[in-house]
Protein backbone atom coordinates (compact mmCIF):
# COMPACT_ATOMS: atom_id res chain seq x y z
CA UNK A 1 0.00 0.00 0.00
CA UNK A 2 1.59 3.34 -1.13
CA UNK A 3 1.70 6.77 1.87
CA UNK A 4 -1.09 8.06 0.06
CA UNK A 5 -3.27 5.00 0.08
CA UNK A 6 -2.06 4.67 4.14
CA UNK A 7 -2.72 8.58 4.92
CA UNK A 8 -6.20 8.15 3.44
CA UNK A 9 -6.64 4.72 5.53
CA UNK A 10 -5.31 6.49 8.64
CA UNK A 11 -7.60 9.61 8.16
CA UNK A 12 -10.79 7.47 8.78
CA UNK A 13 -14.14 10.20 8.41
CA UNK A 14 -11.66 13.26 8.94
CA UNK A 15 -12.56 15.55 5.41
CA UNK A 16 -9.65 15.37 2.98
CA UNK A 17 -9.80 16.82 -0.81
CA UNK A 18 -7.43 15.13 -3.05
CA UNK A 19 -8.65 16.34 -6.63
CA UNK A 20 -5.56 17.96 -8.23
CA UNK A 21 -7.45 20.82 -9.15
CA UNK A 22 -8.60 21.38 -5.88
CA UNK A 23 -5.44 20.57 -3.95
CA UNK A 24 -3.61 22.87 -6.20
CA UNK A 25 -6.27 26.17 -5.94
CA UNK A 26 -6.29 25.57 -1.81
CA UNK A 27 -1.97 25.55 -1.79
CA UNK A 28 -1.47 29.34 -3.08
CA UNK A 29 -1.77 32.68 -0.93
CA UNK A 30 -0.70 35.65 -2.07
CA UNK A 31 2.89 35.27 -3.26
CA UNK A 32 2.30 36.32 -6.82
CA UNK A 33 2.70 40.21 -4.76
CA UNK A 34 6.31 39.51 -5.35
CA UNK A 35 7.23 38.83 -8.79
CA UNK A 36 10.61 36.65 -7.42
CA UNK A 37 8.42 34.54 -5.90
CA UNK A 38 5.74 33.97 -8.31
CA UNK A 39 9.01 32.75 -10.28
CA UNK A 40 10.30 30.90 -8.01
CA UNK A 41 6.54 29.34 -6.40
CA UNK A 42 4.46 29.06 -9.30
CA UNK A 43 3.25 25.39 -9.52
CA UNK A 44 3.82 24.68 -5.93
CA UNK A 45 1.16 22.30 -4.63
CA UNK A 46 0.14 19.96 -1.92
CA UNK A 47 -0.96 16.41 -2.25
CA UNK A 48 -4.02 16.50 -0.30
CA UNK A 49 -6.14 18.66 1.79
CA UNK A 50 -6.65 17.34 5.18
CA UNK A 51 -9.85 19.75 7.53
CA UNK A 52 -9.69 18.37 10.13
CA UNK A 53 -12.59 19.41 12.77
CA UNK A 54 -11.16 19.44 16.26
CA UNK A 55 -8.18 19.47 18.17
CA UNK A 56 -8.04 15.75 18.56
CA UNK A 57 -8.35 15.46 14.82
CA UNK A 58 -5.44 17.61 14.31
CA UNK A 59 -3.28 15.51 16.88
CA UNK A 60 -4.75 12.46 14.66
CA UNK A 61 -3.14 13.66 11.48
CA UNK A 62 -0.26 14.51 12.80
CA UNK A 63 0.63 11.47 13.97
CA UNK A 64 -0.22 9.61 10.89
CA UNK A 65 1.96 12.23 9.13
CA UNK A 66 4.84 12.05 11.18
CA UNK A 67 4.58 7.70 10.83
CA UNK A 68 4.37 8.29 7.01
CA UNK A 69 7.25 10.84 6.63
CA UNK A 70 4.40 13.71 4.88
CA UNK A 71 5.15 16.84 5.08
CA UNK A 72 2.52 19.61 6.58
CA UNK A 73 1.66 22.48 5.93
CA UNK A 74 -0.89 24.51 8.00
CA UNK A 75 -3.52 26.97 6.36
CA UNK A 76 -5.79 29.74 7.84
CA UNK A 77 -7.65 31.62 5.16
CA UNK A 78 -4.41 31.77 2.46
CA UNK A 79 -4.08 35.47 2.74
CA UNK A 80 -0.26 35.38 3.63
CA UNK A 81 1.70 37.07 0.76
CA UNK A 82 5.32 35.93 1.63
CA UNK A 83 4.20 32.00 0.39
CA UNK A 84 4.46 31.32 4.29
CA UNK A 85 1.38 28.95 3.24
CA UNK A 86 2.53 27.57 0.18
CA UNK A 87 3.66 23.76 0.79
CA UNK A 88 7.21 23.39 -1.19
CA UNK A 89 7.16 20.08 -0.15
CA UNK A 90 3.93 19.10 -1.07
CA UNK A 91 2.48 16.83 0.95
CA UNK A 92 -0.79 17.45 3.56
CA UNK A 93 -2.57 20.98 3.57
CA UNK A 94 -3.74 21.04 6.77
CA UNK A 95 -7.01 23.76 6.40
CA UNK A 96 -7.67 24.48 10.10
CA UNK A 97 -10.93 26.45 8.82
CA UNK A 98 -13.15 24.21 10.47
CA UNK A 99 -11.78 24.89 14.13
CA UNK A 100 -13.37 28.18 13.80
CA UNK A 101 -15.86 27.87 17.30
CA UNK A 102 -15.64 31.63 19.51
CA UNK A 103 -15.29 29.42 22.34
CA UNK A 104 -15.36 32.42 25.60
CA UNK A 105 -15.90 36.36 25.72
CA UNK A 106 -15.02 37.84 28.75
CA UNK A 107 -14.29 40.90 29.86
CA UNK A 108 -11.00 42.20 28.25
CA UNK A 109 -10.59 38.83 26.39
CA UNK A 110 -11.88 36.01 23.84
CA UNK A 111 -11.34 32.60 23.11
CA UNK A 112 -11.61 31.34 19.87
CA UNK A 113 -10.59 28.46 17.62
CA UNK A 114 -7.61 29.15 14.94
CA UNK A 115 -9.71 28.43 12.33
CA UNK A 116 -11.83 31.40 13.09
CA UNK A 117 -12.03 33.90 10.97
CA UNK A 118 -10.80 37.85 12.63
CA UNK A 119 -13.79 39.28 11.60
CA UNK A 120 -16.40 37.08 13.02
CA UNK A 121 -14.50 37.11 16.14
CA UNK A 122 -14.73 40.52 16.69
CA UNK A 123 -18.27 40.46 15.60
CA UNK A 124 -19.13 38.03 18.17
CA UNK A 125 -17.23 40.33 20.56
CA UNK A 126 -18.84 43.26 19.74
CA UNK A 127 -22.33 41.92 19.71
CA UNK A 128 -22.32 40.12 23.15
CA UNK A 129 -19.80 42.35 24.69
CA UNK A 130 -19.57 45.68 23.93
CA UNK A 131 -15.79 44.79 22.96
CA UNK A 132 -12.92 44.48 20.07
CA UNK A 133 -9.79 42.70 19.06
CA UNK A 134 -6.76 44.90 19.77
CA UNK A 135 -5.56 44.59 16.36
CA UNK A 136 -6.53 42.89 13.18
CA UNK A 137 -4.85 42.42 9.95
CA UNK A 138 -6.67 44.52 6.77
CA UNK A 139 -7.41 41.05 5.52
CA UNK A 140 -9.82 40.66 8.71
CA UNK A 141 -12.61 39.47 6.39
CA UNK A 142 -10.87 36.17 5.03
CA UNK A 143 -7.93 35.35 7.52
CA UNK A 144 -7.94 33.32 10.50
CA UNK A 145 -6.64 34.45 13.84
CA UNK A 146 -4.18 31.71 13.88
CA UNK A 147 -2.71 32.67 10.49
CA UNK A 148 -2.20 35.88 11.87
CA UNK A 149 -0.57 35.10 14.68
CA UNK A 150 1.67 32.54 12.66
CA UNK A 151 1.87 34.95 9.36
CA UNK A 152 1.10 38.56 10.50
CA UNK A 153 2.79 41.02 12.61
CA UNK A 154 0.11 43.25 13.36
CA UNK A 155 -2.08 45.95 11.51
CA UNK A 156 -5.38 48.04 12.25
CA UNK A 157 -5.08 48.80 15.40
CA UNK A 158 -1.25 49.31 16.07
CA UNK A 159 -1.25 52.73 16.13
CA UNK A 160 -2.72 52.13 19.48
CA UNK A 161 -1.71 48.63 20.68
CA UNK A 162 2.14 47.73 18.59
CA UNK A 163 2.53 44.65 17.45
CA UNK A 164 1.52 41.24 17.77
CA UNK A 165 5.24 40.19 19.54
CA UNK A 166 4.14 43.08 22.20
CA UNK A 167 3.75 41.18 25.38
CA UNK A 168 0.29 41.17 26.14
CA UNK A 169 -0.81 41.25 22.47
CA UNK A 170 -1.87 37.52 22.52
CA UNK A 171 -2.58 36.24 26.38
CA UNK A 172 -2.35 32.45 25.25
CA UNK A 173 -1.99 30.02 22.48
CA UNK A 174 -2.81 25.89 22.64
CA UNK A 175 0.07 24.27 20.11
CA UNK A 176 0.15 20.56 19.00
CA UNK A 177 3.08 18.83 18.48
CA UNK A 178 4.30 17.24 15.02
CA UNK A 179 5.24 14.00 16.87
CA UNK A 180 4.38 10.54 17.20
CA UNK A 181 2.13 10.63 20.03
CA UNK A 182 1.27 14.33 19.25
CA UNK A 183 1.40 16.75 22.82
CA UNK A 184 -0.92 19.71 23.26
CA UNK A 185 1.31 22.76 24.65
CA UNK A 186 -0.16 26.06 26.39
CA UNK A 187 1.96 28.95 25.66
CA UNK A 188 1.83 32.05 27.52
CA UNK A 189 4.46 35.24 28.13
CA UNK A 190 7.46 35.46 26.34
CA UNK A 191 7.10 31.41 25.43
CA UNK A 192 4.56 32.81 22.60
CA UNK A 193 7.11 34.39 21.26
CA UNK A 194 8.38 30.62 19.63
CA UNK A 195 5.32 30.40 17.65
CA UNK A 196 4.06 34.19 16.90
CA UNK A 197 5.10 35.00 13.23
CA UNK A 198 6.85 31.25 13.03
CA UNK A 199 4.45 30.31 9.75
CA UNK A 200 3.71 27.46 11.21
CA UNK A 201 7.02 25.77 11.62
CA UNK A 202 7.18 24.34 15.13
CA UNK A 203 3.55 23.47 16.25
CA UNK A 204 0.26 24.01 14.94
CA UNK A 205 -2.07 26.38 17.18
CA UNK A 206 -5.12 25.13 17.87
CA UNK A 207 -7.00 27.99 20.02
CA UNK A 208 -5.52 31.45 21.17
CA UNK A 209 -6.74 33.54 23.78
CA UNK A 210 -6.61 37.36 22.60
CA UNK A 211 -7.01 40.81 24.19
CA UNK A 212 -10.05 42.96 24.02
CA UNK A 213 -10.76 46.29 23.95
CA UNK A 214 -13.91 48.77 23.97
CA UNK A 215 -15.52 49.24 20.85
CA UNK A 216 -16.76 51.86 18.63
CA UNK A 217 -18.40 53.37 15.57
CA UNK A 218 -14.84 54.30 14.09
CA UNK A 219 -15.19 57.01 11.79
CA UNK A 220 -13.08 56.50 8.32
CA UNK A 221 -11.45 59.81 7.35
CA UNK A 222 -9.11 60.65 4.29
CA UNK A 223 -7.56 63.86 4.99
CA UNK A 224 -5.04 65.50 2.27
CA UNK A 225 -2.27 67.74 1.79
CA UNK A 226 -0.07 68.70 -1.15
CA UNK A 227 3.32 68.33 0.43
CA UNK A 228 4.02 64.79 1.52
CA UNK A 229 6.65 65.99 4.05
CA UNK A 230 3.84 68.44 5.99
CA UNK A 231 1.67 65.68 5.46
CA UNK A 232 3.63 62.91 7.40
CA UNK A 233 4.92 65.78 9.96
CA UNK A 234 1.17 66.31 10.46
CA UNK A 235 0.94 62.51 10.69
CA UNK A 236 3.32 62.24 13.57
CA UNK A 237 1.69 64.84 15.82
CA UNK A 238 -1.38 63.12 15.36
CA UNK A 239 0.06 60.04 16.33
CA UNK A 240 1.54 61.22 19.25
CA UNK A 241 -2.18 63.18 20.61
CA UNK A 242 -2.51 60.38 23.62
CA UNK A 243 -5.87 62.47 23.89
CA UNK A 244 -6.50 60.96 20.37
CA UNK A 245 -8.23 57.46 19.82
CA UNK A 246 -7.06 56.30 16.49
CA UNK A 247 -7.65 52.71 15.27
CA UNK A 248 -5.22 53.31 12.01
CA UNK A 249 -3.05 56.27 11.04
CA UNK A 250 -1.48 55.90 7.50
CA UNK A 251 0.14 58.16 4.80
CA UNK A 252 0.24 57.32 0.98
CA UNK A 253 1.92 59.44 -1.73
CA UNK A 254 0.45 60.53 -4.53
CA UNK A 255 -0.84 59.37 -7.06
CA UNK A 256 -1.74 56.54 -5.12
CA UNK A 257 -4.46 56.76 -3.40
CA UNK A 258 -6.47 58.87 -6.89
CA UNK A 259 -4.85 56.24 -9.07
CA UNK A 260 -6.06 53.01 -7.24
CA UNK A 261 -8.73 53.52 -4.82
CA UNK A 262 -11.54 54.16 -7.28
CA UNK A 263 -14.38 54.13 -4.87
CA UNK A 264 -13.25 57.26 -3.01
CA UNK A 265 -11.69 58.86 -6.08
CA UNK A 266 -14.67 61.52 -6.28
CA UNK A 267 -13.21 62.88 -3.09
CA UNK A 268 -9.74 62.80 -4.29
CA UNK A 269 -7.42 65.38 -5.78
CA UNK A 270 -4.97 63.65 -8.27
CA UNK A 271 -1.87 65.33 -6.44
CA UNK A 272 -3.02 65.02 -2.98
CA UNK A 273 -1.38 63.08 -0.71
CA UNK A 274 -3.30 61.25 1.61
CA UNK A 275 -3.98 60.20 5.65
CA UNK A 276 -6.30 56.99 6.11
CA UNK A 277 -7.54 57.07 9.73
CA UNK A 278 -9.52 55.65 11.88
CA UNK A 279 -11.07 58.01 15.01
CA UNK A 280 -13.14 57.38 17.65
CA UNK A 281 -16.40 59.51 17.25
CA UNK A 282 -15.75 61.40 20.38
CA UNK A 283 -12.57 62.38 19.45
CA UNK A 284 -13.68 63.68 15.89
CA UNK A 285 -13.96 67.52 17.50
CA UNK A 286 -10.53 67.44 18.40
CA UNK A 287 -8.67 66.14 15.60
CA UNK A 288 -10.85 68.70 13.79
CA UNK A 289 -9.03 71.24 15.49
CA UNK A 290 -5.51 69.58 15.17
CA UNK A 291 -6.34 69.59 11.57
CA UNK A 292 -7.99 73.68 11.42
CA UNK A 293 -4.18 74.51 13.64
CA UNK A 294 -2.40 72.85 10.82
CA UNK A 295 -4.34 73.32 7.67
CA UNK A 296 -4.70 69.92 6.82
CA UNK A 297 -7.94 69.01 4.67
CA UNK A 298 -10.69 66.50 5.69
CA UNK A 299 -11.81 65.42 2.40
CA UNK A 300 -13.87 62.58 3.82
CA UNK A 301 -15.47 61.12 6.63
CA UNK A 302 -17.57 58.35 6.89
CA UNK A 303 -20.26 60.18 9.27
CA UNK A 304 -21.94 62.51 7.51
CA UNK A 305 -22.54 60.09 4.45
CA UNK A 306 -25.53 59.32 3.44
CA UNK A 307 -26.16 55.12 4.26
CA UNK A 308 -26.33 54.25 0.74
CA UNK A 309 -23.17 55.85 0.14
CA UNK A 310 -21.16 54.37 3.11
CA UNK A 311 -22.71 51.38 2.11
CA UNK A 312 -20.89 51.62 -1.56
CA UNK A 313 -17.69 52.07 0.18
CA UNK A 314 -15.11 49.59 1.78
CA UNK A 315 -13.97 50.15 5.12
CA UNK A 316 -11.32 52.59 5.26
CA UNK A 317 -9.09 50.09 6.53
CA UNK A 318 -9.16 47.83 3.01
CA UNK A 319 -7.47 50.73 1.90
CA UNK A 320 -4.38 50.43 3.96
CA UNK A 321 -1.61 48.12 5.21
CA UNK A 322 -1.71 45.73 2.06
CA UNK A 323 -4.68 46.47 0.82
CA UNK A 324 -3.38 49.65 -0.84
CA UNK A 325 -0.57 47.28 -2.54
CA UNK A 326 -4.33 45.11 -3.52
CA UNK A 327 -5.82 47.75 -4.99
CA UNK A 328 -2.69 49.04 -7.15
CA UNK A 329 -1.55 45.27 -8.31
CA UNK A 330 -5.01 44.78 -9.35
CA UNK A 331 -4.86 47.87 -11.72
CA UNK A 332 -1.29 47.52 -12.62
CA UNK A 333 0.15 44.06 -12.59
CA UNK A 334 3.52 45.77 -12.94
CA UNK A 335 3.62 47.04 -9.45
CA UNK A 336 5.11 44.69 -6.49
CA UNK A 337 6.22 46.24 -3.03
CA UNK A 338 8.65 46.74 -0.02
CA UNK A 339 8.54 46.00 3.79
CA UNK A 340 10.86 48.35 5.10
CA UNK A 341 10.61 50.11 8.78
CA UNK A 342 11.69 54.08 9.11
CA UNK A 343 12.88 53.64 12.83
CA UNK A 344 12.11 56.13 15.42
CA UNK A 345 13.89 59.07 15.83
CA UNK A 346 14.20 60.69 12.37
CA UNK A 347 10.82 57.86 10.52
CA UNK A 348 9.21 60.86 9.17
CA UNK A 349 12.61 62.47 7.66
CA UNK A 350 13.40 58.79 6.12
CA UNK A 351 10.05 58.47 4.60
CA UNK A 352 10.59 61.76 2.65
CA UNK A 353 14.67 60.92 2.04
CA UNK A 354 13.18 57.76 0.21
CA UNK A 355 10.41 59.22 -1.37
CA UNK A 356 13.09 61.74 -2.95
CA UNK A 357 15.35 59.42 -4.05
CA UNK A 358 13.30 57.25 -6.05
CA UNK A 359 10.11 59.44 -7.10
CA UNK A 360 7.63 57.73 -9.07
CA UNK A 361 9.31 54.18 -9.12
CA UNK A 362 8.77 54.01 -5.55
CA UNK A 363 5.82 55.88 -4.35
CA UNK A 364 5.68 56.61 -0.26
CA UNK A 365 3.23 54.40 2.07
CA UNK A 366 3.79 54.75 5.76
CA UNK A 367 1.93 52.82 8.29
CA UNK A 368 2.04 55.32 11.89
CA UNK A 369 2.16 52.18 14.53
CA UNK A 370 3.74 51.94 18.15
CA UNK A 371 7.10 49.96 17.92
CA UNK A 372 8.85 49.71 21.38
CA UNK A 373 6.55 52.16 23.10
CA UNK A 374 7.30 55.10 20.54
CA UNK A 375 5.84 56.48 17.31
CA UNK A 376 7.33 54.51 14.28
CA UNK A 377 6.86 53.89 10.53
CA UNK A 378 6.12 50.03 9.03
CA UNK A 379 6.90 51.55 5.54
CA UNK A 380 4.88 49.24 2.57
CA UNK A 381 5.83 51.26 -0.91
CA UNK A 382 4.69 50.54 -3.78
CA UNK A 383 7.44 49.44 -6.27
CA UNK A 384 7.40 50.00 -10.59
CA UNK A 385 9.07 46.75 -10.95
CA UNK A 386 11.49 46.77 -13.56
CA UNK A 387 13.86 43.73 -12.63
CA UNK A 388 15.16 41.55 -10.21
CA UNK A 389 18.12 43.35 -9.82
CA UNK A 390 16.75 46.61 -9.75
CA UNK A 391 14.14 45.75 -7.43
CA UNK A 392 17.85 44.52 -5.27
CA UNK A 393 19.51 47.60 -5.54
CA UNK A 394 16.42 49.41 -4.14
CA UNK A 395 16.58 47.15 -1.40
CA UNK A 396 19.78 47.72 -0.96
CA UNK A 397 19.61 51.44 -0.88
CA UNK A 398 17.08 51.66 2.02
CA UNK A 399 19.46 49.44 3.81
CA UNK A 400 22.47 51.71 3.29
CA UNK A 401 19.65 54.87 4.41
CA UNK A 402 19.00 53.00 7.40
CA UNK A 403 15.42 51.68 6.75
CA UNK A 404 16.01 48.03 7.27
CA UNK A 405 13.63 45.42 4.45
CA UNK A 406 11.70 42.85 6.27
CA UNK A 407 12.36 41.18 2.81
CA UNK A 408 8.84 40.14 1.01
CA UNK A 409 10.40 38.86 -2.04
CA UNK A 410 11.91 35.87 0.08
CA UNK A 411 9.52 32.83 1.68
CA UNK A 412 12.19 31.78 4.46
CA UNK A 413 11.00 33.55 8.02
CA UNK A 414 15.20 34.75 8.27
CA UNK A 415 14.95 36.85 5.13
CA UNK A 416 11.45 38.21 5.69
CA UNK A 417 12.53 39.30 9.20
CA UNK A 418 15.90 40.41 10.92
CA UNK A 419 18.12 38.23 8.70
CA UNK A 420 19.34 35.80 11.03
CA UNK A 421 18.48 32.85 12.92
CA UNK A 422 15.35 33.22 15.66
CA UNK A 423 17.57 30.65 17.91
CA UNK A 424 13.79 30.43 20.48
CA UNK A 425 12.18 28.86 17.52
CA UNK A 426 14.50 26.90 16.07
CA UNK A 427 14.94 25.17 19.76
CA UNK A 428 11.31 25.04 19.71
CA UNK A 429 10.92 23.51 16.21
CA UNK A 430 13.88 20.93 17.27
CA UNK A 431 11.65 20.22 20.54
CA UNK A 432 7.87 19.82 18.78
CA UNK A 433 8.93 18.49 15.07
CA UNK A 434 11.89 16.67 15.27
CA UNK A 435 11.87 14.96 11.75
CA UNK A 436 11.65 18.81 10.56
CA UNK A 437 7.84 17.98 9.22
CA UNK A 438 6.12 20.87 9.02
CA UNK A 439 6.15 23.96 6.40
CA UNK A 440 9.37 22.60 4.94
CA UNK A 441 11.90 25.09 3.93
CA UNK A 442 10.80 28.23 5.92
CA UNK A 443 13.16 28.40 8.50
CA UNK A 444 16.81 27.96 6.85
CA UNK A 445 18.34 27.84 10.41
CA UNK A 446 16.89 23.87 9.96
CA UNK A 447 17.89 22.81 7.05
CA UNK A 448 20.92 24.89 6.56
CA UNK A 449 22.56 25.86 9.75
CA UNK A 450 25.88 27.58 8.40
CA UNK A 451 23.90 29.97 6.32
CA UNK A 452 25.49 33.08 5.61
CA UNK A 453 22.88 35.87 5.76
CA UNK A 454 25.34 38.23 4.66
CA UNK A 455 25.74 36.71 1.17
CA UNK A 456 24.15 38.52 -1.73
CA UNK A 457 21.11 36.63 -3.62
CA UNK A 458 18.44 34.36 -1.69
CA UNK A 459 18.55 31.26 -0.10
CA UNK A 460 16.85 28.40 -2.60
CA UNK A 461 15.11 25.47 -0.54
CA UNK A 462 16.45 22.18 -2.28
CA UNK A 463 13.29 20.21 -1.28
CA UNK A 464 11.04 22.41 -3.17
CA UNK A 465 8.25 20.36 -5.19
CA UNK A 466 6.18 21.61 -8.20
CA UNK A 467 4.39 18.22 -8.85
CA UNK A 468 3.69 17.45 -4.91
CA UNK A 469 5.34 14.55 -3.13
CA UNK A 470 3.29 11.71 -3.80
CA UNK A 471 1.08 12.95 -6.66
CA UNK A 472 1.35 9.72 -8.38
CA UNK A 473 0.53 7.61 -5.94
CA UNK A 474 -3.31 9.13 -4.40
CA UNK A 475 -5.95 8.04 -6.02
CA UNK A 476 -8.20 10.53 -7.65
CA UNK A 477 -11.40 10.94 -5.94
CA UNK A 478 -12.67 12.08 -9.29
P1 LIG B 1 -2.49 31.87 6.03
O1 LIG B 1 -2.04 32.74 4.90
O2 LIG B 1 -3.38 30.74 5.75
O3 LIG B 1 -1.19 31.34 6.82
C1 LIG B 1 -0.22 32.28 7.25
C2 LIG B 1 0.94 31.49 7.87
O4 LIG B 1 0.54 30.90 9.10
C3 LIG B 1 1.43 30.31 7.02
O5 LIG B 1 2.80 30.12 7.26
C4 LIG B 1 0.65 29.13 7.56
O6 LIG B 1 1.38 27.94 7.34
C5 LIG B 1 0.58 29.49 9.05
N1 LIG B 1 -0.62 29.04 9.75
C6 LIG B 1 -1.91 29.29 9.40
N2 LIG B 1 -2.76 28.81 10.35
C7 LIG B 1 -1.96 28.24 11.32
C8 LIG B 1 -2.21 27.58 12.55
N3 LIG B 1 -3.45 27.41 13.01
N4 LIG B 1 -1.15 27.12 13.26
C9 LIG B 1 0.12 27.29 12.82
N5 LIG B 1 0.43 27.92 11.66
C10 LIG B 1 -0.60 28.39 10.93
N6 LIG B 1 -0.70 40.86 7.62
C11 LIG B 1 -0.63 41.64 8.75
O7 LIG B 1 0.02 41.24 9.71
N7 LIG B 1 -1.24 42.86 8.82
C12 LIG B 1 -1.98 43.35 7.79
O8 LIG B 1 -2.58 44.40 7.91
C13 LIG B 1 -2.06 42.59 6.58
N8 LIG B 1 -2.74 43.08 5.51
C14 LIG B 1 -2.84 42.29 4.37
C15 LIG B 1 -3.57 42.74 3.27
C16 LIG B 1 -3.67 41.97 2.11
C17 LIG B 1 -4.53 42.43 0.97
C18 LIG B 1 -2.98 40.72 2.04
C19 LIG B 1 -3.06 39.87 0.81
C20 LIG B 1 -2.24 40.26 3.13
C21 LIG B 1 -2.19 41.03 4.29
N9 LIG B 1 -1.50 40.57 5.43
C22 LIG B 1 -1.41 41.33 6.56
C23 LIG B 1 -0.97 39.19 5.47
C24 LIG B 1 -2.05 38.16 5.94
O9 LIG B 1 -3.31 38.53 5.41
C25 LIG B 1 -2.24 38.15 7.41
O10 LIG B 1 -1.04 37.95 8.08
C26 LIG B 1 -3.30 37.12 7.85
O11 LIG B 1 -3.56 37.32 9.20
C27 LIG B 1 -2.89 35.70 7.61
O12 LIG B 1 -4.00 34.90 8.05
P2 LIG B 1 -4.47 33.65 7.17
O13 LIG B 1 -5.49 32.91 7.97
O14 LIG B 1 -4.82 34.06 5.81
O15 LIG B 1 -3.13 32.80 7.17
Amino acid sequence: MTRAHELIAALGSIPHETNPKLVAQRSRDFYWYSPVLKRQLEGVTGDIIVSPRSEAEVAEVLSACFRLDIPVTPRGGGTGNYGQAMPLSGGAILDLRSLNRVTSIGPGHVSAEAGAIIHDIDHAARSQSGQELRMHPSTARNATIGGFIAGGSGGVGSIRWGTLRDLGNVISARVVTMEAHPRVLTLTGYDLHKVIHAYGTNGIITSLDMPLTAAYEWVDLLMTHNDWLRLNQFSDLLACQDGILLKQLCTIEAPTPHRYFIRHQKYLDPRGHVIVAMVAPHALSSLEALCRQERVTIAFRSDILPENEKRALPPAYELTWNHTTLRAIRMDPSVTYLQTLYPNPGHVGKIAEMSALFGEEVPGHAEYMRFEGRISCDGMPLVRFTTEERLEEIIRIHEEHGCPIFNPHRYTLEEGGMKQTDEVQLAFKRLVDPKGLLNPGKMIAWDDPDYDFNKAGYYLFPGIKKEGTFADEIPSLD
